[in-house]
């Protein structure tokens, strides 16, 4: 009879735990967070909202309006003076928070009001074009209808509205994923520099995985990026200066956005809405003139703040991104002080910029070359600053301990390493190894150093499956970063690549292919002609390189003539992305116009 009961007990014990189990688990993917697409949606007329461009996807018939640089998903809702409403019915129940973002512009005075099963929750009467957002908190029963009326002439943007429950802030699910553009790793104390730049940054490592060996996908910002949110090299998603990413492609935050707030304050220009970066954010917003500004990073994290402290969503993800270390390098003279106490340079542009990149190579004064790495240090500094504002913010929250936090950038920047400035034109480390530092929620794997080479191609994916939220796995270049930081992932080929992604006519294809602190870099020739687009010129010719990065870290010895079979090996992979990329450039794509603003934008930036 004892045995019987210990019997039982050894089935009912793990059987009650399975069940408290289950019930956490039941519990913790309960919906925290609906959207509501509002329908009908009607034509947009663009005679009531000529500053809007829409933005229309075929793949989910989802709507984008795009007002100088905001771009929101919604809806619109035309109005000719008799009442038009919108009902939706949430099926939820319980106490939820409702969040409904409108932009009026009233032909005649316009009244727009917000109905719950009938009864007035707000009223607002325009003349002008006004944006206003309705908050409200609700108790609702399943079957309850809420209404969106208005009356008047004119039209209505609305972005889908959210109903979500209010839970404390360190149970709200953060993702950021922060972006300082240009930031080679090797410039953070973090990753060995003798100067500390970033202190802040070099404190919230302790709380994370840092990855030794991570590289961006392509060595500037649009194909870069385009990889980080596609999880696919640069020459499979063949986004291009003058392109905007096919609807076919497969762009992570769409599915993100099912679960989570998706919401970005970023630098423009690159990134910007034109190339197809705004897909699936609920709000994204490019700041103007962040590249120029000493001040990027302040306005950036306040913003961010901001936001922070009007949306307690229960999950969101924010991308936030600056230029503040990209070139023109023009700290606040404080933070430049920290590095050179009397500078005789306080603002200097790469100088590729003016240019349009024919002094890519020009030989500059040893004087000259080390103001530009005070001012870029002191560039990283800045960021850093605001950078520890924000973490320590989040921390006084409580909404640090719950959050996942990304830093990394989309490349870096020579300063004539190997004979050349700014970024685009090379895939030596100083472009291409980028800082990856990763705080997972709770503690999780802190204080870790991965070895194993990573790239942007792999954050998506580990996002995705960390949330379990459910994605194509077949179709990208990307893996889950996780198996990497737990030593049970196998060891890979990561290519980095300059083909259908190129913005110098001049400079020919590159692809490196990095595999077990080895790196070869394939360059194709270059014509009299693109040799000749050189002010200074261009290192020499080389076919092939090869470097042991562990013995020989800023790749000055190129031992290619010693690793001829391991070359002769990857020869018809190189070609077969050769291919690809040539085909890209072929297949132009979606063009988009590049307009007056974007134009100046880009010459500033030295990108034309
Ligand atoms: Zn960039």
């Amino acid at each position: 009879m004892k045995k019987r009961i210990i019997c039982l007990a050894s089935i009912a014990v793990p059987a009650l735990l399975l069940l408290f189990f289950l019930s956490t688990t039941i519990f913790k993917d309960k919906i925290e967070i609906k959207k509501i697409a509002l329908q009908p949606l009607q034509p947009y007329d663009d005679s009531l909202f000529p500053e809007y461009k829409t933005k229309h996807y075929d793949i989910n018939q989802t709507h984008y309006f795009e007002r100088e640089a905001l771009t929101m998903k919604g809806s619109f809702l035309l109005l000719d003076d008799t009442i038009k409403k919108v009902s939706f019915q949430p099926k939820l129940k319980g106490d939820y928070q409702l969040q409904f973002e409108l932009t009026v512009k009233p032909v005649t005075k316009t009244t727009i009001k917000l109905y719950h099963k009938g009864s007035l929750l707000s009223e607002k009467s325009l003349s002008e074009e006004h944006s206003l957002v309705f908050r409200h908190e609700l108790r609702l029963s399943k079957g309850d209808t809420l209404t969106l009326a208005a009356r008047g002439k004119g039209a209505v943007i609305a972005a889908n509205p959210n109903l979500f429950k209010k839970i404390s802030p360190e149970n709200r699910a953060s993702i950021f994923l922060i972006c300082a553009d240009t930031l080679r790793a090797d410039r953070l104390q973090t990753y060995g520099y003798t100067r500390n730049t970033a202190p802040n940054i070099d404190s919230f490592s302790k709380d994370s995985v840092v990855f030794n060996n991570a590289y961006a996908q392509a060595p500037w910002t649009l194909p870069s990026h385009m990889s980080l949110f596609t999880s696919l090299y640069e020459f499979n998603h063949g986004v291009k200066r003058g392109t905007v990413i096919q609807d076919s492609i497969d762009y992570f935050i769409e599915e993100l956005s099912e679960v989570f707030c998706t919401r970005s304050f970023n630098g423009g220009i690159y990134v910007s809405s034109r190339f197809g970066f705004f897909r699936g954010f609920d709000y994204f917003k490019s700041i103007p003139g962040d590249q120029f500004s000493p001040n990027a990073s302040k306005v950036l994290f306040e913003l961010a703040i901001k936001d922070l402290e009007e949306n307690p969503f229960p999950k969101s993800f924010y991308f936030l991104h600056t230029y503040q270390t990209h070139s023109p390098y023009n700290p606040p003279l404080e933070y430049l002080k920290v590095f050179n106490e009397s500078p005789r340079y306080t603002r200097l542009s790469a100088p590729t910029v003016g240019s349009n990149h024919r002094d890519q190579y020009k030989k500059m004064p040893q004087e000259i070359t080390d103001a530009y790495l005070d001012l870029y240090d002191a560039e990283i500094y800045t960021f850093d600053v605001w950078f520890g504002k924000f973490i320590r913010y989040l921390k006084k929250k409580d909404l640090y301990e719950n959050a996942m936090i990304i830093f990394m950038s989309d490349h870096g920047e020579e300063f004539f390493d190997h004979s050349g400035w700014g970024h685009v034109h090379s895939l030596y480390n100083e472009l291409i190894r980028v800082p990856l530092i990763i705080k997972f929620p709770h503690k999780l794997h802190e204080g870790k150093q991965v070895e194993a080479e990573v790239g942007l191609i792999d954050i998506m994916p580990m996002i995705m499956k960390y949330y379990k939220i459910p994605f194509d796995e077949k179709n990208i270049d990307g893996k889950d970063i996780i198996p990497f930081i737990e030593n049970n992932a196998e060891n890979r080929i990561l290519i980095s690549s300059l083909t259908s992604g190129f913005y110098i006519p001049a400079l020919p294809f590159k692809i490196a292919r990095i595999k077990s602190n080895t790196k070869i870099i394939y360059n194709a020739p270059y014509t009299e002609k693109t040799f000749a687009f050189f002010n200074s010129p261009p290192p020499p010719y080389i076919s092939y390189e090869f470097y042991d990065l562990g013995e020989d870290p800023k790749e000055m010895l190129n031992i290619a003539h010693e690793r001829k079979p391991e070359i002769k090996k990857h020869k018809s992979l190189f070609n077969q992305i050769i291919q690809k990329g040539e085909l890209n450039i072929r297949n132009k794509g979606k063009e988009v116009v590049l307009d007056k603003e974007m134009i100046e934008a880009l010459k500033a930036l030295g990108y034309l």
